[in-house]
């Protein structure tokens, strides 16, 4: 009951906004559920509190604005810093919600990935300074590393939270240029087991790329759409028995793998990989084993940048893409990972 003072209590003293507040920018997505614009505030248009990010959503926006307003108040440093969400409908005959967010910065780490630079240019926007040490696969290695563990930290927020992100995915990265950190935006996708929010998988959501095995969530001999108080006496067993949180393990363990080998950065080779790996029945080693014999020189670097310190990398990424959730290691058991025990970028110790 507290909560919901608080929550109550918090909205009424946190500005509200509407429509004629904001002023269109630039378009900075679209999806078929929302499009995303920058926008500024009427009222202060050159200020730093002005800066923000405005998502027109379709119905599906309810579920998102409610999924921020709880990350807001239970993890906030894991996701984009959530301003406001209303519905608007004054104009069109569809009701419309808009979501409002700080604007965390320009780049989302699939911007980053396609440079070449990569993670060099990962690596300059966390330190802010270009590093004057020579190049090469230690270092390659730290920064990879340095990333990994923020994505992991933002998700052992959410999912100690009870979220589930189910769109995990380097579009849905953003470097908060204020923190100097990932954080994850769009949950659009998202579930809350614990209050059975959004409780039925909504698998056309799912982005095939980085989808784990598993299609659906939640086993298929869970009852579906339960009323909210029972899904809030089951969740918490079903959560023991599903671990529906790793299914964004094994999205994470992709991007791990994209960002060792610069070769599977694309969409096409994702796919393609992610048909080999199908083939070789989820088994990451049964899928070496096959491409390392004849693999090209970039593919090789790859495996030897996973190989360094006696394979801890390579350990880690097998322990996160698995066919079956449950072997796969939750976010706050792949923290303690020895792959982290190494000293990461100086940001990294500094800030955390
Ligand atoms: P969708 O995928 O449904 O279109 P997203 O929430 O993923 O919507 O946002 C689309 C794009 O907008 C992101 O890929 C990112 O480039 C940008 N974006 C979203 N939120 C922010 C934010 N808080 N700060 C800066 N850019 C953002
Ligand atoms: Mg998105």
């Amino acid at each position: 009951f507290d909560m919901f003072v608080l929550a109550f209590v918090e909205r009424l003293f946190r500005p509200t906004f509407r429509k004629d507040d904001f002023v269109l920018g630039k378009k900075l997505g679209e999806g078929s559920f929302g499009v995303v614009y920058r926008v500024t505030l009427a009222k202060k248009p050159s200020s730093k509190e002005g800066d923000l990010v405005l998502k027109k959503a379709t119905e599906y926006g309810a579920v998102e604005i409610w999924m921020n307003e709880r990350v807001r108040r239970a993890c906030a440093n894991s996701c984009a810093d959530f301003v406001y969400g209303f519905l608007e409908r004054s104009t069109k005959k569809t009701p419309e919600y808009w979501l409002i967010w700080r604007f965390e910065g320009d780049a989302t780490l699939a911007d980053l990935l396609q440079s070449r630079d990569f993670p060099y240019n990962v690596e300059t926007l966390i330190l802010g300074e270009v590093q004057d040490l020579p190049k090469g696969l230690e270092r390659e290695n730290k920064i990879i590393q340095t990333i990994i563990r923020q994505l992991l930290f933002a998700l052992d927020g959410l999912h100690s939270t009870g979220i589930v992100h189910r769109d995990i995915k380097p579009q849905n990265i953003i470097f908060s240029e204020g923190s100097r950190t990932f954080k994850i935006i769009d949950l659009g996708a998202a579930t809350d087991l614990r209050v059975g929010i959004n409780y039925i998988p909504k698998e056309f959501l799912l982005d095939p790329r980085y989808a784990a095995p598993e299609q659906y969530i939640m086993s298929t001999q869970t009852p579906s759409a339960p009323s909210a108080p029972v899904a809030t006496a089951l969740s918490p067993v079903l959560w023991q028995l599903n671990l529906p949180d790793r299914f964004d393990i094994y999205s994470t363990g992709l991007i791990f793998l994209q960002m060792a080998f610069p070769g599977l950065r694309s969409d096409n080779s994702l796919i393609q990989f992610n048909r080999q790996l199908k083939r070789c029945d989820y088994d990451l080693v049964a899928w070496r084993k096959t491409v390392e014999p004849r693999c090209g020189a970039e593919l090789r670097r790859g495996f030897e940048l996973l190989d360094l310190d006696g394979g801890i990398g390579w350990e880690l990424l097998t322990s996160m893409v698995r066919y079956k959730a449950r072997q796969r290691l939750s976010a706050k058991a792949a923290l303690a990972h020895p792959y982290f025990d190494k000293e990461g970028l100086l940001a990294l110790s500094i800030m955390q």
